[in-house]
C-alpha cells in the first residue's frame, strides 16, 4: 500500500472513531457508534500492517500475532459473564499500558529505531520513549490491582500507608532526576540503569495509587486508568511516530478524562483528592462510638405477594437498579414487571446513578438489553426531586446508591455522594439476598427506615414471583 493511500486511510479511521464516540453519546445511535469504531478499526488495522512502515518480512509475524491475541479476544468475549465486564475492561487496560512499556524498551534498545534522530529531535525521542514507558508502566500495574479489585481478589479498604504522600513525592523526583541522566546518557547500557530505576518506580507508583483508593472511589480510578491507556497508546504512537495511534490515542485519553471529571461531580470528590489516594477520605478514620447515623430500628421484610401488593395499589413507581440486578441477571424480569404496570396504568421509570454497578453506563446497557424504552429511564438528578411525590421506590440489588448515610454522616467513606433519595417515596422496597454491605463496605441506615420494606432473596428469583402474583 502506498504512503498516500495509507495516509487517507487513516484519515477515514480518524474520522469514523470520532463518528463512533459521538454515537455512544446517545443510547438509541450507539449501535450505529459501535458500527463506526468497528468499521475504522479495521481500516486502521488494514492500513497499518499493509502500510509503508511494515517490511513484507513482518507481515507473517503480525498476522501470526494478531490470530493468537484474536483467538484469546474471542475466547474472552465468549466466555466472560456480564458482571465479569468491568475486571476484564480493566485487564485490557493493563494490555496497553504492557505494549507501551514493552514498544519503549524496544525502540530504545533497538539502535536502528533512533538511527534518523539527531540533536534536538533525538532529545525529543528519547524523553518520547521515556514518558511512554512511565505512562505505561503506571497503566499496566494500576490496572492489575483494578482488576484485582473490581473482581474481589483484593479487598476494597484502601491501603493508606503513613507518609504516603510524601512517598509519591519522592518517587516524582526520583523519576524526574533519571529522567534528566536518562537523556544525557551515552550509550544504551549507561541509560539502561535510570530507565529500569523509574520503570520500578513507576510500576510501584501504579500499585500504591489504585491501593490506596477506596471501594466508592473505583469507578473515578477505572476511568481515569482508561484515559491512562490512551495517553500510553499516544505515546506509543509517538515512539513509532505513527499518526493515527497519536490521534486514537489522545481521543480515548481525553474523553477518559472527561469521563473522570464526570464521575468526580457525580460523587461530589475532588479529581486530585481521589487520584491522590484517600486525600479526603475518611475511611480509615475511626468511627465516633454511638455515632448519630449508627443504623438503628427494626428491619421489616415482606415477601413476594406482599411487595406485588405494594406495587399494585401504586400510582407512580419509581426503580432504582444496581449492581445486584446485573448478578442476578433480573433486567427481562424487570421490564415485564414494568409492562404489567404500565398496563395497569402506573407511571413506572427508571432512575440511574451515575456509578450504580460496576462500569459506567452499567445499568443502561443491562435495561438496554432488556428493550426498556430510553423514555422511561433518567439520570438520578432528573428524578431525584420526584421521590416525595412517588408511591413505591423498588431498589433492585443496588446499596451504596441509595445509603442515606451519604448524606447524613460526615464520617462516612461515601459523605457527600449525591445518591438516589429513595426513602422519601411513601414506601420503599429493597431487593436483595441479606443485610449484607455494597461495594464501600459502608452499613446502610436505609434498611432500618419506617417506610422501607425488605425484600430478602436472588432479585431475579423474587421478581419472578412478584411477576407471577401481579399477572394473576
Ligand atoms: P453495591 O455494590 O453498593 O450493592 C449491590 C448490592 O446488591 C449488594 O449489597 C448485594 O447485597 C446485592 N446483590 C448482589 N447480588 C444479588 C442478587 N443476586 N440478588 C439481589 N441482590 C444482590 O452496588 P450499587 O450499584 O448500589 O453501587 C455501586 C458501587 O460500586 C458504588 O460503591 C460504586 O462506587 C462502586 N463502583 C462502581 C463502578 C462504576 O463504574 N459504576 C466501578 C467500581 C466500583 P446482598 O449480598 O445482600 O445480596
Amino acid at each position: 500500500m502506498s504512503a498516500s493511500l495509507a495516509t487517507v486511510s487513516y484519515i477515514g479511521a480518524t474520522i469514523l472513531f470520532i463518528l463512533s464516540l459521538g454515537g455512544l453519546s446517545n443510547q438509541e445511535s450507539s449501535r450505529r457508534g459501535n458500527l463506526f469504531g468497528m468499521i475504522g478499526m479495521t481500516i486502521a488495522v488494514l492500513a497499518t500492517v499493509f502500510g509503508p512502515q511494515v517490511g513484507a518480512s513482518g507481515i507473517p509475524w503480525i498476522i501470526g500475532a494478531m490470530v493468537v491475541g484474536g483467538a484469546i479476544g474471542l475466547y474472552a468475549a465468549r466466555t466472560v459473564q456480564m458482571t465479569q465486564m468491568p475486571e476484564l475492561v480493566a485487564l485490557m487496560h493493563s494490555m496497553v499500558g504492557l505494549a507501551a512499556m514493552l514498544v519503549g524498551f524496544a525502540t530504545f534498545i533497538d539502535p536502528e529505531a533512533s538511527k534518523e534522530f539527531t540533536g534536538a529531535a533525538k532529545s525529543i525521542h528519547e524523553m518520547e520513549i521515556y514518558i511512554g514507558i512511565l505512562i505505561g508502566a503506571i497503566t499496566f500495574s494500576g490496572s492489575i490491582i483494578a482488576f484485582g479489585k473490581l473482581s474481589g481478589r483484593i479487598g476494597g479498604n484502601p491501603m493508606l500507608l503513613p507518609g504516603r504522600h510524601f512517598m509519591n513525592l519522592a518517587g516524582l523526583l526520583v523519576v524526574i532526576y533519571f529522567g534528566g541522566v536518562f537523556l544525557n546518557s551515552h550509550s544504551i547500557a549507561e541509560a539502561m540503569t535510570p530507565v529500569t530505576v523509574m520503570t520500578v518506580i513507576a510500576l510501584l507508583f501504579g500499585m500504591h495509587m489504585v491501593l490506596a483508593i477506596g471501594g466508592a472511589d473505583m469507578p473515578v480510578v477505572v476511568s481515569m486508568l482508561n484515559s491512562y491507556s490512551g495517553w500510553a497508546a499516544a505515546a506509543t504512537g509517538f515512539m513509532l511516530s505513527n499518526d493515527l495511534l497519536i490521534v486514537i490515542g489522545a481521543l480515548v485519553g481525553s474523553s477518559g478524562a472527561i469521563l473522570s471529571y464526570i464521575m468526580c461531580n457525580a460523587m461530589n470528590r475532588s479529581f486530585i483528592s481521589v487520584i491522590a489516594g484517600g486525600f479526603g477520605t475518611t475511611s480509615a478514620a475511626p468511627k465516633p462510638a454511638g455515632g448519630a447515623t449508627q443504623p438503628a430500628g427494626e428491619v421489616v421484610a415482606v415477601n413476594a405477594t406482599e411487595a406485588a401488593e405494594l406495587l399494585r395499589e401504586s400510582k407512580s413507581v419509581i426503580i432504582v437498579p444496581g449492581y445486584g440486578m446485573a448478578v442476578a441477571q433480573a433486567q427481562h424480569t424487570v421490564f415485564e414487571i414494568t409492562k404489567v404496570l404500565r398496563e395497569k396504568g402506573v407511571n413506572v421509570r427508571f432512575g440511574i446513578h451515575p456509578v450504580a454497578g460496576r462500569m459506567p453506563g452499567h445499568m443502561n446497557v443491562l435495561l438496554a438489553e432488556a428493550k426498556v424504552p430510553y423514555d422511561i429511564v433518567f439520570e438520578m438528578d432528573e428524578l431525584n426531586d420526584d421521590f416525595p411525590a412517588t408511591d413505591v421506590a423498588i431498589v433492585i440489588g443496588a446499596n451504596d446508591i441509595v445509603n442515606p448515610a451519604a448524606q447524613d454522616d460526615p464520617t462516612s467513606p461515601i459523605a457527600g455522594m449525591p445518591v438516589l433519595e429513595v426513602w422519601k417515596a411513601k414506601t420503599s422496597i429493597v431487593m436483595k439476598r441479606s443485610m449484607a454491605s455494597g461495594y464501600a463496605g459502608v452499613d446502610n441506615p436505609l434498611f432500618y427506615k419506617d417506610n422501607n420494606r425488605m425484600l430478602f432473596g436472588d432479585a431475579k428469583k423474587m421478581l419472578d414471583e412478584v411477576l407471577t402474583v401481579l399477572r394473576t
